[in-house]
């Protein structure tokens, strides 16, 4: 019989297997949990032989019941500017990528996690969608939970002052399509027992979709259940470029998705992030506008991002002077607009970049 992975289980269900398949006497579940939660998340303890607080016979249970198995970093690059990429290996031959991005101290790193191997969807800009559909799956909870365990091992992050202090799902994949692992994936990793991040330190992004999960519509169901902030690939304001951009926005334009948001923005009081790659094409004054009337209506703040280019497509990065007067215009009529630059750019670990290559 395959072991339960340990990363897979949230508190709750962590709970509920104790009773039912360890024998845990339903009064000290919750206490078992926590041990169990404290010793793996906190302490980082490499196999249940380290879980003292258990007698030596439960121990033994658990040892032949759950595992605490991790895919393998298979390739690490680092950037110039600090920030790193790992190439994760799951089983049959499955990679996607994790990056590290350090801040000014380089001692805290904000985490750019994979909720997928390649990318369902395909948007032009993005390497991820180049990768061939057939390699494509949703990663499982633990497959993601661990991509933080493992950057967290190679930081020295438990031993050290350095820290991954900050979570963005953003590497590849697009989370509303893995809503049942990613649900699991952040109650792990908000809950105190275990990596413990509060609200405003998660960011999940998505080009924004109307699937629903039940009754209501997956943007709501992680307002409700996940409550982190959300990032929104907006990337074009006029419509008919968005869907040239991102095929997807033929099927959920840019007004079938401002209610959710707006509701969104109502459940979490979170205002959404607006991702916005600067292309030489999509800063003009019409687009200022747009993009004005959409911020009039959804809470929001502005993302500008530096357009990484890729080798087979056309697109050209804008200059500063454009974005310059495309945020100065957002500015000006009350929005807050920032502009990030890409870090990582030498070892395509940047936005838009990951496309399983290894740089030599
Ligand atoms: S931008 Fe995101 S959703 Fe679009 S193809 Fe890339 S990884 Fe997928």
């Amino acid at each position: 019989m395959e072991k339960q992975n340990f990363y897979d289980l949230s508190f709750d269900r962590l709970k509920i297997f104790l009773i039912e398949k360890a024998d845990v006497p339903e009064k000290q579940a919750k206490m078992r949990g926590e041990q169990m939660f404290n010793a793996v998340y906190k302490k980082n303890i490499k196999t249940f032989d380290e879980l003292t607080t258990f007698g030596l016979e439960l121990r033994e249970k658990i040892k032949n019941l759950i595992s605490l198995k991790k895919p393998k970093i298979v390739d690490v690059q680092t950037s110039a500017d600090g920030t790193i990429k790992f190439l994760i290996q799951f089983d049959n031959n499955r990679q996607t990528e994790t990056v590290l991005i350090p801040d000014k101290t380089k001692t805290r790193y904000t985490i750019c996690l994979s909720v997928s191997t390649g990318c369902h969807l395909s948007c032009q800009f993005c390497a991820t969608a180049q990768i061939p559909k057939k390699m494509v799956r949703n990663l499982m909870p633990s497959e993601i939970v661990t991509q933080i365990i493992l950057s967290k091992e190679y930081i020295d992050d438990w031993k050290t002052t350095k820290t991954v202090s900050n979570i963005v799902m953003m590497g590849q994949g697009e989370n509303l399509l893995s809503i049942p692992n990613l649900s699991t994936f952040i109650k792990i990793v908000k809950d105190k027992n275990g990596l413990f991040y509060g609200r405003t330190r998660i960011t999940i992004s998505s080009v924004g979709l109307l699937n629903k999960v039940g009754e209501i519509s997956a943007i709501e169901h992680v307002a409700r259940e996940l409550d982190v902030y959300l990032a929104w690939s907006l990337h074009s304001s006029l419509n008919s470029q968005r869907s040239e951009l991102m095929a997807i926005n033929e099927k959920f334009s840019i007004n079938d998705l401002i209610p959710e948001l707006k509701k969104y923005y109502e459940i979490t009081k979170l205002p959404i992030f607006i991702e916005y790659i600067a292309l030489e094409d999509n800063l003009s004054d019409e687009h200022a506008k747009a993009l004005i009337k959409i911020m009039k209506k959804v809470p929001s703040k502005l993302n500008l991002i530096e357009y990484n280019p890729l080798a087979n497509r056309n697109f050209k990065a804008a200059t500063k002077e454009k974005i310059d007067k495309f945020s100065k215009t957002i500015q000006d009529n009350g929005f807050l607009a920032l502009f990030r630059k890409s870090k990582g750019r030498d070892i395509n670990a940047s936005c838009g970049s990951l496309a399983l290559k290894k740089i030599n």
